[in-house]
């Protein structure tokens, strides 16, 4: 029998090497905790707004609509004041519901299911046929679309997010077209939600996902700012990544990222 005697210069290597591993793993570990930490404070701090928000938001809502109905004795520039109210109010209440929302996300991986994409983008159709009739929407899928893996609601918030942004932020006087597909490799799969619409100035590209960031590309849409925000985080908790290619004037493409169904 052969017996390989180990050199003590390379015994001692293995054990420091051993050492700094078993190191790291306790730096990672720490580091996982804090940054949960972190998470339910945020999640914490959003709930707190949100909450606090609601009262005097559905006051000011409420007497406004009071003096509005009353509107037939006030002077036309005070009514005109009171729908710019009412607007911004519209505006405020979209973005406590979309806190409330970031609020409430808490994914993690046992809520993740393979899901057949062709049916959710379905259901997202049926849900927005109001958009979709008023707006002259056709939407193209991949008739061989992948499923994916991940949480259900997560995705679905996603995909109708990209989705009625693309009615949304439309060319007027001009048909809006979708077209949802995925390109993969070996590891990933690359989902895409493309659009014809008014495109992002590139200087907001990488923003857009920021907090409260609106690209400024039209002046009359509602919006709280925070709808892609809270799509990146949907994918940032599938290990996933978001970006955007687009041309002014042309229309844009949101790509993201998942892993392959286990
Ligand atoms: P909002 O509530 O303003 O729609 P989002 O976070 O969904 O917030 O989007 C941020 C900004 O990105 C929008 O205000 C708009 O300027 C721009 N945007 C998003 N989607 C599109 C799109 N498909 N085409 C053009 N601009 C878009």
């Amino acid at each position: 029998m052969l017996l390989v005697k180990r050199h003590p210069v390379e015994r001692d290597s293995r054990d420091s090497l051993q050492i700094q591993l078993q190191e790291l793993k306790q730096q990672l570990r720490a580091r996982t905790r804090e940054l949960h930490q972190k998470e339910e404070e945020l999640q914490h701090l959003f709930y707190m707004i949100s909450h606090e928000l609601r009262t005097p938001i559905s006051a000011i809502r409420g007497f406004t609509s009071i003096l509005l109905e009353d509107g037939s004795e006030l002077p036309a520039e005070s009514a005109d004041y009171l729908q710019r109210i009412h607007k911004n109010v519209d505006r405020l209440e979209k973005i406590v519901n979309d806190l409330g929302l970031l609020s409430r996300l808490n994914i993690n991986e046992n809520l993740f299911e393979v899901i057949n994409l062709q049916e959710l983008i379905s259901d997202i159709l049926i849900g927005s046929y109001d958009h979709i009739r008023s707006g002259q929407v056709t939407v193209s899928i991949q008739p061989d679309l992948p499923p994916a893996y991940g949480y259900r609601e997560g995705l679905h918030h996603v995909f109708s997010n990209l989705i009625l942004n693309a009615i949304k932020y439309r060319k007027r006087a001009q048909p809006v077209q979708i077209d949802i597909g995925c390109l993969q490799d070996e590891f990933f799969l690359k989902y895409y939600v493309r659009d014809n619409g008014i495109g992002i100035p590139s200087a907001y590209r990488k923003s857009i996902f920021d907090m409260f960031v609106r690209a400024g590309n039209v002046k009359k849409v509602n919006g709280s700012g925070l709808g892609l925000y809270i799509v990146r985080r949907i994918i940032q908790a599938h290990g996933g990544e978001i970006w955007v290619e687009s041309r002014v004037g042309r229309g844009s493409t949101f790509y993201f990222t998942l892993a392959k169904v286990p």
